[in-house]
């Protein structure tokens, strides 16, 4: 069972609470985009065995949008923070690489 944190308002519940939505972190496509960077945005996504940083909604709680690192192997959660924050914050990092030494978040450049 997935236990889960919201970072807005600090609720801990039970997976049912809240609704996944998908790879977090994703950088939209404007106007000037090349069709393939537009292809890349709409269906490419990453479906790790391991550390994934995801979107999550708190649907019967506050209803807001966060974002959350865990492992999908073993459904360890590393934390959560809130969906405004463009890159996995420090001690999320930490979390993760207390577990996984060698993880690199792949849109860290
Ligand atoms: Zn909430």
């Amino acid at each position: 069972m997935l236990i889960l944190t919201c970072p807005c308002c600090h609720v801990t519940a039970e997976e049912t609470e809240f609704h996944g939505g998908g790879e977090a972190h994703l950088k939209r496509i404007g106007p000037g985009g090349s069709e393939e960077d537009f292809e890349r945005y709409l269906f490419m996504r990453e479906n790790p065995k391991g550390v994934h940083l995801e979107r999550w909604r708190h649907v019967y709680g506050c209803g807001k949008w966060f974002h959350m690192a865990r492992d999908t192997a073993t459904l360890e959660v590393f934390g959560s923070y809130p969906a405004q924050t463009l890159a996995p914050p420090d001690h999320i990092l930490e979390a993760i690489r207390k577990r996984h030494p060698d993880w690199q978040w792949q849109r860290a450049s």
